[in-house]
Parts: structure tokens; C-alpha cells; sequence
């Protein structure tokens, strides 16, 4: 196997699961967000273990991304969190599979091919209550709630909002999120008003989970926390989750450079004095921002050594200095989920992103390696 591999710590997530759980009040279900191939880390492991720890519901972006689980045999119902095509309709029918639904064109056009092949559909009406990406607005809710109760066909499983800054603690913000939720109670109100029953309502994104529980509603949707990150990290609501993904490689080469002379493309790191570099067997095709390449630091052992030079493609060069005891075939933590590492989080500050885009940029080609399972084997 490559020396790169990304660990999965999946004692981690199930313990970030309980967490959460506990987190909320005990009637509160929870749908796990596994799109992007589970955030990096495996949609289909991530998936059968959200189902051994109680989860109820997974999400997905994509038809696609749902009837990978499907074929795999994931059993829990799947939310597909984008728009819905009318060339999607088949598949939505013939795996299962629960859309999200906002215009009165494809309810209708859903209702009818559901009725060819006479099967009930269950859907979550999206309704926009300001991240301006899709839904409706919470003045149409109601009728388009009833279109889908008059539909035969149709089931109204959920209805379902997304909050644009449930991550921040500014007062602002706060106030932004405080409408977006007067907005989304009061199309319930109108939905409820014209007798219509809403088996779940779910709004609460891993922010939100933090900061606001009136918004926890039957279910919350929360991605980042199971994976180990706080949506709000400086804040006395984080709760107290691990990281699930560790980025390991090996020192593959070592060499001894004089003082002088330059490291990697662009000549743009010169060795101040004699010293030793090694290379290690990762680039930004699995996933090491470039941008990283004057800022990271990377754990061998007990010891942190600087990056050297610009990260390439396939490698990257670190600087051991001439003290260290550093060998080949020695073990690298790039980033990690003990609180000695780094962890994706920290990469993401240094990278002035997300430890989303971190995480989810971690290639295909890096191995996924499953560790500290309860499950059995799979
Ligand atoms: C990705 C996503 C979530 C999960 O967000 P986290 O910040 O990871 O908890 C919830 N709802 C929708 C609609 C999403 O797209």
C-alpha cells in the first residue's frame, strides 16, 4: 500500500455520534450528511456505521451519490440535498431515494411518473429562508405543501430549511439566523394551519447544533461535528468531538544540502546553513494545498519540521536540520486527531479555508484505511 494513507479513526465518530446525541434533546433524530464521499471519508464505511450507531437518516448532494449506498445495500432512508431533474425522476423511484422538492412543475411531473409505476414517494419540501441557493420562498410553502398532500402519489415526509451563518457567534449573525427561523416557523404555521401533517422538520446544520436549539426541530441535519470539528471553534458551545481522519505518509529519501542551496520549483526556500532534507510522497494531487507549503509543519515522532520549498504535485521536502535522528521509512503525521497534531482544522486556518475543503480534497487516490471499528469486519 502507498506510504500516504488517510486513517479513519472510526472509534472517533462513533464517539462524536454520542456526543451529539447527547447534545440533544432525546427525541431529536439525526440525519448524517455523507455527501462528497462522506466528506473524505468514505461514503460507504461512514454509511454502514451511522447505521450500527443509530442515525437515522443520510444525505447526499446527488441521484448518484444516493444510488452508491443503495446498490451497496445502505438500508436508511437518503436525502438528496440538491435539485432534483426531471431526468432524475426514475432513479429517485426505483432506488428509493427522497428529493427535495420546491416547484409545482416537478411535483406534478413527479406525482405522475410515481403513479405509472404505482409507488408512493415520500419528499421534503425545501423552503429558502435566506441562503438564497434553492427552496422556495416561506410565502408559497403552504400551497406548494398542499399540492404535494392532493398529490396521490406523494408523501410529505419532511419539511426542511438551511441556515446560511448558524456557525457564527456575532450578533448579526445571530439576528440573520433569528429570521431565517421566524421565516421557517411561520410556513410551518401555514402548512399546519390547513391540517397537513409534517412527519419530520429539520433545519439544524453542526452551527446551529451549537448554537441555536430552537432550531433543533425532529431532526438535525449535522455533517461537520461527526466528523470531528466544531462549525464554531472559539466558543464555549463546541462540543467535545474528535477528529475522524489522520494523514500519515514516509520519509521516502534523505539527503544532506549545503548551505546555499534551494529546495523544490520557483527556487523559493534557500537552506540557511548545512542541513538535511527529506522528501516525502504527497503533493497537492492528494490533497496538500500548495498554498500550505510556507506555513506547515509536520510531526515525525515528538519533532515538528518545516515544509522546504513549494509542495509539487506527488511530494513535498521537509527541512530536518542536522540534529535530528530522522530515518527513512519513518512515519509522518501530516495532520491527526490527537491534541498534540495538527489536525484538518489546523490546515484550514493555515490555508484560510474550511476543514471541510481539507478533509473532502483529500484525493481518491490516497487510501482510506478503516481503524478501531466496533463492527464486525466487513
Ligand atoms: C452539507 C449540508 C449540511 C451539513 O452541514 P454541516 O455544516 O456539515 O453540519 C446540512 N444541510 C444541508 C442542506 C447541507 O448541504
Amino acid at each position: 500500500m502507498r506510504a500516504t494513507r488517510a486513517l479513519i479513526h472510526l472509534d472517533n465518530f462513533h464517539h462524536n455520534i454520542q456526543q451529539i446525541k447527547q447534545h440533544l434533546h432525546s427525541s431529536v433524530q439525526l440525519c448524517l450528511p455523507v455527501k462528497a464521499d462522506a466528506y473524505g471519508h468514505g461514503a460507504l464505511r461512514i454509511a454502514r456505521e451511522a447505521e450500527y450507531a443509530g442515525v437515522s437518516y443520510l444525505a447526499v448532494a446527488s441521484v448518484e451519490e444516493a444510488i452508491e449506498l443503495r446498490t451497496a445495500d445502505i438500508a436508511l432512508p437518503i436525502i438528496v440535498l440538491g435539485v432534483p431533474l426531471p431526468e432524475d425522476i426514475a432513479d429517485i423511484i426505483t432506488y428509493r431515494i427522497e428529493p427535495l422538492v420546491f416547484t409545482q412543475a416537478f411535483i406534478t411531473q413527479l406525482n405522475k411518473k410515481a403513479a405509472e409505476q404505482n409507488k408512493i414517494i415520500s419528499v421534503h419540501l425545501k423552503i429558502d429562508t435566506g441562503m438564497n441557493r434553492i427552496g422556495c420562498s416561506p410565502l408559497e410553502a403552504a400551497a406548494l405543501a398542499r399540492a404535494i398532500a392532493d398529490s396521490p402519489y406523494l408523501a410529505l415526509q419532511g419539511v426542511a430549511t438551511h441556515f446560511a451563518v448558524s456557525d457564527s457567534s456575532q450578533q448579526a449573525d445571530g439576528d440573520f439566523t433569528r429570521q431565517q427561523l421566524n421565516d421557517f416557523n411561520y410556513a410551518i404555521q401555514q402548512i399546519k394551519k390547513q391540517g397537513i401533517s409534517i412527519p419530520l422538520i429539520h433545519a439544524a446544520n453542526s452551527g446551529a447544533v451549537q448554537h441555536y436549539p430552537e432550531a433543533y426541530f425532529s431532526m438535525v441535519r449535522t455533517g461537520l461535528l461527526a466528523y470531528g470539528y466544531n462549525a464554531d471553534s472559539n466558543n464555549e458551545t463546541a462540543l467535545a468531538v474528535k477528529p475522524v481522519m489522520e494523514l500519515v505518509t514516509q520519509v521516502v529519501f534523505i539527503k544532506k544540502i549545503a548551505a546555499g542551496t534551494t529546495v523544490s520549483y520557483g527556487r523559493k526556500w534557500t537552506a540557511e546553513e548545512d542541513t538535511v532534507i527529506a522528501t516525502l510522497p504527497i503533493g497537492y494531487a492528494d490533497g496538500l494545498r500548495r498554498s500550505l507549503s510556507e506555513h506547515l509543519r509536520v510531526r515525525i515522532g515528538k519533532s515538528l519540521f518545516p515544509l522546504a520549498g513549494t509542495i509539487c504535485m506527488d511530494q513535498c521536502m521537509i527541512d530536518l536540520g542536522l540534529e535530528s535522528t530522522v530515518q527513512e521509512s519513518d512515519d509522518v503525521c501530516i495532520f491527526g486527531v490527537a491534541e498534540k497534531d495538527n489536525t484538518a482544522a489546523t490546515l484550514a486556518d493555515l490555508a484560510q479555508t474550511v476543514p471541510y475543503e481539507i478533509t473532502c480534497g483529500i484525493s481518491k487516490r490516497v487510501p482510506r484505511v478503516y481503524t478501531n471499528s466496533p463492527l464486525s469486519p466487513l
